[in-house]
């Protein structure tokens, strides 16, 4: 089994679904510890990529759609979240270009590539309480599970587990980038809106390879 060009589509159409489900829960996390957009601020920038799929010609690959994402995610997206998300695509589109099909370990590389364009991006460190910390153990236990010899979907499956922990294990932390590191102790308490956003997105990403 591998994942392909309608697995990439599934992902970021079941993407767009669930960041609409959540945006009210999403916008209650940002009032508390950011300005309270992240909801509104993807919403807005999955619900804009929607149309540019249908734009995509036939014999698309899954990078040509990642990058449709990257670029609408960068123009339309205000906020942080948008260049690093936009980045992370970006990276993920270039770490499976010209592939039709994807393997265990090239999903290792695709998440890979959009955790490093993440990093490049915001500079963030695990512990930073961002959605680095869901995005690294993330990477961690989708390549534990390749090595191990987990198919593709069980290695999404790892990937989302663990961003879901990452995100909820961000809730003791004080944050050291993005808005929230102006809040100092105040922030402790509270999951960051970016980690929880990362783990539906890559729920998502499990439940298009199904
Ligand atoms: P803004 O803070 O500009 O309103 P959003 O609310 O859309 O943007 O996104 C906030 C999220 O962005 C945070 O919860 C955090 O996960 C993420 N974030 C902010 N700065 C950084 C950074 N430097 N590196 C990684 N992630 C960051
Ligand atoms: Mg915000
Ligand atoms: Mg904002």
């Amino acid at each position: 089994m591998t994942v392909g060009t309608d697995w990439a589509l599934a992902w970021i159409r079941r993407t767009a679904d669930v960041i609409a489900e959540h945006r009210v829960e999403l916008i209650t996390l940002d009032r508390e510890i950011g300005d309270g957009d992240h909801g509104e601020n993807l919403d807005r920038g999955f619900s804009a990529v929607l149309p540019k799929l249908e734009t995509l010609p036939d014999g698309s690959t899954p990078s040509d759609v990642f990058k449709v994402v990257a670029t609408t995610l960068i123009s339309t997206v205000g906020g942080a979240s948008g260049p690093l998300f936009g980045t992370a695509f970006l990276k993920a589109a270039g770490a499976v270009s010209g592939r039709e099909e994807i393997d265990s370990a090239g999903l290792v590389e695709l998440l890979t590539a959009a955790r490093d364009g993440i990093v490049l991006r915001g500079k963030a460190d695990v512990g930073d309480k961002t959605m680095i910390d869901a995005w690294s153990p993330a990477v961690e236990a989708g390549a534990a599970a390749a090595e191990s010899g987990a198919d593709e979907r069980t290695v999404l499956d790892a990937a989302a587990a663990a961003a879901e922990a990452g995100a909820v294990a961000t809730e003791p932390l004080v944050a050291h980038k993005g808005r929230a590191s102006y809040l100092g102790e105040r922030a402790v308490g509270h999951r960051d809106p970016g980690a929880q956003s990362s783990a539906l997105i890559l729920r998502a990403a499990v439940e298009a390879a199904t």
